[in-house]
């Protein structure tokens, strides 16, 4: 799995991040299914802060909005 968004917002200073600075595979523990455990892998990126004077250089994908407490990520 990966997000379709583009841009993510610096928790520090609001501005919208384009640019990718990486990308990476997280695990999250979704539900058994037939009694065997199951995760999702999802593709995470981090971006780069484009405000010079932000003390933020990288900001990475949150999903609170996809994936709630109940999901453990890894
Ligand atoms: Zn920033």
């Amino acid at each position: 799995m990966k997000s379709l968004t583009k841009t993510s917002q610096c928790p520090k200073c609001h501005e919208v991040c384009h640019t990718h600075h990486n990308a990476y595979v997280r695990k999250a523990q979704d539900l058994p299914i037939l009694g065997k455990t199951v995760f999702l892998e999802i593709t995470t990126y981090s971006y780069d802060c484009p405000n010079p004077v932000c003390h933020v250089k990288t900001v990475t994908e949150d999903y609170t909005h996809f994936l709630s407490d109940y999901f453990g990520l890894i």
